[in-house]
Parts: structure tokens; sequence; C-alpha cells
């Protein structure tokens, strides 16, 4: 994609849409136009995750965070059965 910025790659989302759309009223046209999301229409990266995807990122994040803690514990665990090795012999 290329590497364009305007309000739409500032503030909508490839998921959950276009902040300014569907449609704007055009004065020019002097009818309801629809506008060209270049976020939505897959022109241009969005640059933020939008405030919704921003809660997916917490989910993600808690997530994460959980796996690391667990893959901790796994460890830690490990450690002190291969201390208990040593000391004890076992
Ligand atoms: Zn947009
Ligand atoms: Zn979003």
């Amino acid at each position: 994609m290329e590497k364009i910025k305007d309000v739409h790659t500032e503030h909508c989302c490839q998921i959950h849409g276009c902040k300014y759309g569907p449609a704007e009223w055009s004065v020019e046209a002097n009818s309801w136009v629809e506008i060209k999301c270049t976020v939505k229409d897959l022109v241009a990266p969005q640059s933020f995750p939008c405030e919704w995807c921003g809660d997916e990122d917490e989910l993600d994040r808690a997530y994460e965070q959980n796996e690391m803690f667990n893959r901790g514990a796994a460890w830690a665990i490990q450690q002190a059965h291969d201390l208990a090795a040593i000391i004890f012999g076992g």
C-alpha cells in the first residue's frame, strides 16, 4: 500500500469503517456524494487503531500478559524442580 496520510488514515479504520462517511453533502454537485475513504478502500493503511480497535488491543494485551505470566510460572516451576533435583539429588 502507498504511504498516504490524510484525515482518513488518521481517523478511519479498515475494520470499523470511515468516521466521515458513508456520504457527505456536496455543494458543487448539490447532492449527497459517497465519501472515498482511503482507509476503507484499502488505498492507504490507517495510522492508528481506532477507538474500537483500541478496545481489541486492550484485550490482546491482557491476553498476552496472561500468556507471559503463564509461561513465567511454568518456567519458575521448572527451575524449582531443577533446583530440587540438584539439592536433593532427585
Ligand atoms: Zn474515512
Ligand atoms: Zn477499528
